[in-house]
């Protein structure tokens, strides 16, 4: 596929190559773009190559040959890469990492486990003559390649993509800002939700801001804007606390006795995917995902705004919080009381469940 950065030029090329009924189609080459970090534009130009493809033929990209942005090749489509680099790194005794590449007389250890790296020290890998250190030099690269192909393939097994891709991106401020432009295009992040399984071998890991462009965040919030109330006389909000400790039927009487009669939805209300109505909290990913509580305490503003937007939309006669014994943090869901009295401009009546 021709047409680089050009969207125009790379539908021109695909719309001719579609004609010709090709069963794969190749991409290249990435190689000046990666030996100057250029990663946003290569971020971009498989983007573009892969929307203007479609998703059904495979694609193959020329000269990836550093296991560095394996991940985010996979991840925006490729299917197959091809390099010479790991002899050509070789050649110049460059020594690849998963993350990056060290010239060998920058090493005092080898971290790696693979048959050249067991078998000498980083010292007498060194002072091999030059035939056999640029041989075993090339094994040990081949070896990190493969060993990332298959990293790569057990994350897409266990629905663990974007959790490696958070990892990979540390691995250079160039290759973080083209993770971070992945997640600003509008149209390659339907593409990745589109193509995104609706439940997981493992639940979700969410460590910051960051993990929430994630495609199952960003579906589930989506579904939790169109839900709807079945009753609107009140809506009674507790912690996710309440609802992992408590059997539900417990937590019921619990909030027959504060309620009192008549019916009312409850929402979790402690959650980075903000209000959660108790009938889909058990939904995939919510309850199997994993976070720091400080995940929480960062999003505390955007958590309270969304919740007093959804209560307002709905229309709640009455808004009751209560507080469990324990809490997200100290004075969570005094705070969220507080904070929904003064927007809502109604009564929020708060309780605890002793
Ligand atoms: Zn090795």
């Amino acid at each position: 596929v021709q047409g680089g950065l050009y969207r125009d030029l790379v539908q021109k090329c695909v719309d001719e190559y579609k004609r010709l009924g090709f069963s794969l189609y190749c991409l290249g080459s990435p190689t000046p773009l990666m030996t100057a970090y250029r990663y946003r534009e290569l971020v971009s130009m498989i983007a573009t190559t892969r929307q203007v493809l479609g998703t059904v033929k495979p694609l193959h990209l020329f000269g990836a040959g550093h296991p560095m942005m394996f991940a985010l090749a996979v991840a925006l489509g490729v299917d197959m890469f091809d390099s010479a680099s790991y002899a050509l790194f070789a050649k110049e005794d460059r020594y690849i990492l998963p993350e990056g590449t060290v010239r060998l007389e920058q090493l005092s250890h080898l971290p790696c486990s693979c048959e050249v790296c067991t078998r000498f020290s980083a010292k007498e890998l060194r002072e091999l003559e030059s035939g056999e250190r640029f041989r075993n030099l090339a094994l040990h690269n081949l070896f990190v390649c493969f060993q990332e192909v298959e990293a790569i393939k057990q994350a897409i097994w266990e629905g663990r993509m974007y959790e490696l891709l958070e990892r990979k991106a540390r691995s250079h401020p160039a290759l973080y800002e083209a993770f971070q432009y992945i997640f600003r295009d509008e149209e390659t992040l339907q593409t990745m939700a589109l193509h995104t399984p609706l439940s997981k071998r493992r639940g979700l890991f969410l460590f910051d801001t960051t993990s929430l462009q994630r495609p199952e965040y960003r579906r589930m919030t989506e579904w939790l804007r169109r839900w709807t109330p079945s009753c609107l006389e009140a809506a009674v909000l507790v912690s996710h606390k309440a609802v992992v400790n408590r059997r539900l039927e417990k937590l019921f009487e619990m909030l027959a006795k504060v309620v009192g009669d008549g019916c009312f939805e409850v929402f979790v209300h402690d959650t980075p995917y903000g209000l959660v109505p108790l009938s889909l909290y058990h939904v995939f990913p919510i309850s199997q995902t994993t976070y720091p509580e400080t995940l929480v305490k960062q999003l505390e503003d955007k958590i309270f705004r969304e919740a007093a937007e959804t209560l307002a939309k709905h229309g709640f006669k009455k808004i009751i919080i209560i507080e469990t014994r324990r809490e997200t943090y100290p004075g969570y869901s005094r705070k969220l009381a507080h904070s929904l009295q003064t927007s809502l401009s109604k009564e929020v009546v708060y309780t605890t469940s002793k």
